[in-house]
C-alpha cells in the first residue's frame, strides 16, 4: 500500500529532525517518571530512544522539574520537549535549560508581556512551540459558542492560539488536537489539515490500558494517517512508554510511513500447523524489533501454502515435519533442522538488513 501522504505543511526544526514539510511520521512518547528525578527519567528516555521513539516529552509541573532540564539534556540523544501548563517562568526555564520544544498554548499564558518573553525566547533558540488543544479543555468562550466539545470548536480554539503566535510573528508552530473521542478527533484533525499549515501531532488521548488503547489509538489515528494527515504522533497509553512507542511504530509500518523498522508476517495457523508457531512468531518479532530496514520476515507454520502466500516475505522459515524451510521471496533456499531453525533465520535477517542499509 502507497499512502500518498501530505507534505505541504511547513517544516519545523525539532533538534536534529525536521517535523513537517515531508512524508515522515516522527514517533514521540512521554516519560512516566518524576522528572526533577534525573536518574530515572533519562534510563526511560533511553530505553525509549532504543525502542524507536524519535522525540520524546517530559513534563514540567514546577520549579524543581524546570531546574533539572539541563543535565536530562545533557545525558540524552533525542530530542526534548518540555511541556507546560500555564506558567511562563517554567517556559522561559524549560526554554533557558535547553529544551528543543516547548508545548504551552500561548492563549493560557496571560498577560501580553508574558507571551512576549516566552515567544521571543523560543525565537531567539530557534525552538517551536506545539500548541496544544484538548477537547476536554477548551477554552469557555468556545465552549459557550458551541455548547460542548466540537471539531469546529477545536479547530476555532487551534487557530486562537496560532493567531497570538503570528501576530508576534513566530511560525515555528506544531498543532495537536486531541480528543478520547475517536470520531471527533478524526474530524478535528480532518478540519484543521484544511486550513492549518503547521504541522499536525496526532493523538488520541486517555485511549486507555495496553490493549484497549492500542486498539482505539490505531482505529483513531489509522484514519487520520490513512488520509495523509500527521507529522508526529504519540500514542497515549495507561502503560510502560515503551509500548507506546512499539504501537505507533507499527501502526507506522501498516501505511508504509516508517521506513526503518522490519514488519513480521506471520500465519493465523492451522491444523496443518508443524511448528510451534506461535512461540516462534513471538521470539522473531521481538528479535527484529530492533532491526533498523524496512524488511518483510515471515513466520509459518507449514509448507503446504507457506511460502507461495508469503511471497513478498524478504526472508522466511515454514515448519516442515522435523525441519523448517527457509525461503526467500516465496522461493525455498535450504532446510534447516528445527532445533536451529530460528537461529538460522535471525542470521538470514541480519544479513538481509545488512544489505538493506549498505544500499
Ligand atoms: Fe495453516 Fe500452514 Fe497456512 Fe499456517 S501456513 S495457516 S499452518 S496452512
Amino acid at each position: 500500500m502507497t499512502l500518498t501522504h501530505r507534505k505541504d505543511t511547513r517544516p519545523v526544526k525539532v533538534g536534529n529532525l525536521i517535523i513537517g514539510g515531508r512524508d515522515e511520521v516522527i514517533i514521540q512518547s512521554m516519560t512516566t517518571t518524576k522528572t526533577h528525578d534525573v536518574e530515572a527519567t533519562v534510563a526511560e528516555i533511553n530505553r525509549l530512544e532504543e525502542a524507536g521513539c524519535q522525540v520524546v516529552r517530559i513534563a514540567c509541573p514546577d520549579e524543581r522539574a524546570a531546574n533539572a532540564i539541563p543535565e536530562i539534556k545533557k545525558r540524552i540523544n533525542i530530542p526534548l520537549v518540555v511541556d507546560i501548563h500555564f506558567n511562563y517562568k517554567l517556559a522561559l526555564k524549560a526554554i533557558e535549560g535547553g529544551a528543543d520544544k516547548i508545548r504551552i498554548n500561548p492563549g493560557n499564558i496571560g498577560k501580553r508581556d508574558k507571551v512576549e518573553a516566552v515567544v521571543n525566547a523560543a525565537k531567539a533558540k530557534g525552538i517551536p512551540i506545539r500548541i496544544g488543544v484538548n477537547a476536554g479543555s477548551l477554552e469557555r468562550h468556545i465552549l459557550e459558542k458551541y455548547g460542548y466539545p466540537t471539531a469546529d470548536g477545536m479547530v476555532e480554539s487551534a487557530l486562537h492560539h496560532i493567531q497570538i503566535l503570528e501576530e508576534l510573528d513566530f511560525h515555528d508552530i506544531v498543532v495537536s488536537l486531541k480528543a478520547s473521542d475517536v470520531g471527533l478527533a478524526i474530524e478535528a484533525y480532518e478540519k484543521a489539515a484544511e486550513v492549518i499549515k503547521y504541522p499536525l501531532h496526532l493523538g488520541i488521548t486517555e485511549s486507555g490500558t495496553l490493549f484497549a488503547g492500542s486498539i482505539k489509538s490505531a482505529a483513531g489515528m489509522g484514519a487520520i494517517l490513512s488520509k495523509g494527515i500527521g507529522n508526529t504522533m504519540r500514542i497515549s497509553l495507561s502503560a510502560d512508554p515503551v509500548e507506546e512507542v512499539k504501537v505507533a511504530r507499527e501502526l507506522l509500518k501498516t501505511f508504509g510511513l516508517a521506513s526503518n523498522a522490519a514488519t513480521l508476517i506471520s500465519c493465523p495457523t492451522c491444523g496443518r500447523i508443524e511448528i510451534d508457531l506461535i512461540k516462534i512468531a513471538n521470539e522473531v518479532e521481538e528479535y527484529i524489533s530492533t532491526i533498523k530496514a524496512p524488511i518483510k520476515v515471515a513466520v509459518l507454520g507449514c509448507a503446504v501454502n507457506g511460502p507461495g502466500e508469503a511471497r513478498e516475505a524478504d526472508i522466511g522459515i515454514a515448519g516442515a515435519r522435523g525441519e523448517g524451510l527457509l525461503f526467500r521471496h516465496g522461493e525455498i533456499i535450504r532446510k534447516v533442522p528445527e532445533e536451529t531453525m530460528v537461529e538460522e533465520l535471525k542470521k538470514e535477517v541480519d544479513k538481509i538488513a545488512q544489505e538493506f542499509l549498505e544500499k
